[in-house]
C-alpha cells in the first residue's frame, strides 16, 4: 500500500481503541486513554496512521476495502520485556523446575556460556525465528534487552543484534554478575558504569538492572541507572520477582518508566507504584513457568497503578512469546477484567516503553493492529491457548496472516 492510498476496514465486531477518557483527564487522541470499544465499526488507514474510526454505517470512501464480517479489531500488542539474544536453550533445567527444585537466578549462567560461545549469525537467527514468532501471534512493538553477554564486547554485540530489529533496545549488562568477578563485584559495577555502558548506549534506549538478592542491591542498581541515564539512556527495573526488595522503590527514586515483575510488593511498595508515573509491568509467564505465586494485579490496580503485561520472553523462567497466554493467565489468575487484560497488553505496554504512537487506535495512531478471529476481545482469555490471531497490520501494512 502506497502512502496516498487508504484502505477501509469495515465490518468489525468489536473495535478497541483504548482512546476512552483517561482517568482525571481530558481524552487526547495522540495518546492510549483508558479501554474502550465499538461495536459494529469501521476504521479506514492513511499514510500508515489511523485516519477515521467509527460506526460501520457512517465510514467514509477508501480505495481498497476489507470486510472482516464480525470479527473484533484491536490495537498490535506492545510486549515492554523480553531477551531475545541468547543461544541455547534449558528445557533440562525447566523438567527439573516442574519436578521440584526451585529456580534461581544462577541459571542465567548457563545461557551466558552459550552465548559468548555463538557466532553472530546464531544469535540472529535465533533472534529474528523469535521477531517472526511474536508477530504472528499479535505482538507489533517489543522491547529487546542484552544481559547474556556481560563482556564489553559481548554486551556490544547484544545491543547491536537487538537493534537490527527494534528501536526498543535494553542495555542489561547488569543482569548477574558473571562468574569471573564472583569475587569483585564493585569491579563489575564499575564495569558496567563505565567502558560498557560506553560501548553499548549508542545502541540503546533504556538501561535496565536486575535488582534482586543473588544479583544487584538497591545502591548497585541505583549506581547503574544514574550512569545510564547520564549516557541518555532511559530507565526500567527487574524489581521484586523473587522476593520483597528495594527494585520498587529504586525505579521510583530514578524516574524509571517501569518497575518489572512486582510480584513481592509491600503496601509501601504499591503505593509508590500508584503514586508516581512508574507502571507496574507484569510478567505472568514467569510466575507460570517456575510455578511461583502470581502478581496482585488487582491490588495495584485497586490503588490506582497503571499494569502493563509482557512476557519477559527468555530461555530460563519464560519461554513464551504470546501476549495472548499472558492475558490469558492475568484474567484466569490474577483478577485482571479481560478489559483491563487487554489494555495492560496494548496501551499498559506503550505507557511502559513511554510511546504515544501504539497501544490505542485513536486518530493519528499508528496503524498497528490486529484482527482476531473471533467477535470480540474477550476471546483472547475465554479461548486460552487457540491461536485466533488471523491478520497483523504494522504501520498500514499487512505483514502477518490474512483476512480470512
Ligand atoms: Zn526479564
Amino acid at each position: 500500500m502506497s502512502d496516498a492510498e487508504s484502505t477501509l476496514i469495515t465490518g468489525i465486531g468489536e473495535l478497541v481503541s483504548n482512546d476512552g477518557e483517561p482517568s482525571g483527564g481530558q481524552p487526547d487522541s495522540s495518546q492510549p486513554g483508558s479501554f474502550a470499544a465499538m461495536t459494529d465499526a469501521a476504521l479506514v488507514i492513511a499514510g500508515g496512521k489511523v485516519a477515521w474510526t467509527g460506526p460501520a454505517s457512517r465510514a467514509p470512501a477508501a480505495d481498497t476495502v476489507v470486510d472482516v464480517a464480525g470479527r473484533a479489531v484491536l490495537p498490535g500488542f506492545a510486549d515492554s520485556h523480553a531477551h531475545l539474544v541468547f543461544a541455547g536453550e534449558r528445557s533440562a533445567e525447566f523438567a527439573a523446575r516442574m519436578a521440584g527444585r526451585p529456580y534461581r537466578a544462577g541459571g542465567i549462567l548457563g545461557t551466558v556460556e552459550a552465548t559468548r560461545a555463538a557466532p553472530d549469525s546464531a544469535l540472529r537467527a535465533n533472534l529474528r525465528r523469535l521477531a517472526a514468532e511474536m508477530l504472528r501471534q499479535g505482538t507489533t512493538t517489543f522491547e529487546c534487552k542484552s544481559g547474556y553477554g556481560l563482556t564489553v564486547p559481548d554486551e556490544a554485540r547484544g545491543v547491536a543484534l537487538a537493534a537490527e530489529v527494534t528501536p526498543e533496545v535494553t542495555y542489561l549488562g547488569a543482569h548477574v554478575v558473571p562468574p569471573e568477578f564472583a569475587a569483585d563485584p564493585a569491579g563489575y559495577v564499575d564495569l558496567v558504569c563505565g567502558p560498557m555502558l560506553d560501548a553499548c548506549a549508542p545502541a540503546a534506549r533504556w538501561v535496565d538492572v536486575f535488582c534482586e538478592d543473588g544479583a544487584f542491591g538497591a545502591d548497585e542498581a541505583a549506581a547503574v541507572l544514574a550512569a545510564g541515564q547520564a549516557a541518555g539512556l532511559q530507565a526500567r527495573v527487574h524489581a521484586n520477582q523473587l522476593g520483597p526488595g528495594p527494585g520498587v522503590r529504586v525505579a521510583a527514586e530514578a524516574g524509571a518508566a517501569s518497575a518489572d515483575h512486582c510480584t513481592f510488593l509491600t503496601d509501601d511498595d504499591v503505593d509508590a507504584l500508584a503514586s508516581t508515573p512508574v507502571v507496574a509491568t507484569l510478567l505472568p509467564g514467569v510466575e507460570f513457568s517456575c510455578r511461583q505465586p502470581f502478581p496482585q494485579a488487582r491490588r495495584l490496580l485497586d490503588a490506582g497503578a497503571v499494569v502493563a503485561l509482557a512476557t519477559d520472553c527468555n530461555p530460563g523462567s519464560s519461554f513464551t512469546s504470546s501476549m495472548p497466554f499472558c492475558i490469558a493467565l492475568a484474567v484466569r489468575e490474577m483478577g485482571m477484567t479481560t478489559e483491563e487484560a487487554v489494555w495492560a497488553a496494548t496501551a499498559g505496554g506503550a505507557r511502559a516503553l513511554r510511546r504515544t504512537d501504539i497501544g490505542h487506535l485513536g486518530v493519528g495512531a499508528r496503524a498497528d493492529l490486529i484482527l482476531l478471529d473471533a467477535p470480540s476481545h474477550t476471546y483472547l482469555a475465554y479461548r486460552p491457548g487457540v491461536p485466533q490471531i488471523a491478520a497483523v497490520w504494522q504501520a498500514g501494512n499487512l505483514v502477518a496472516g490474512a483476512v480470512p
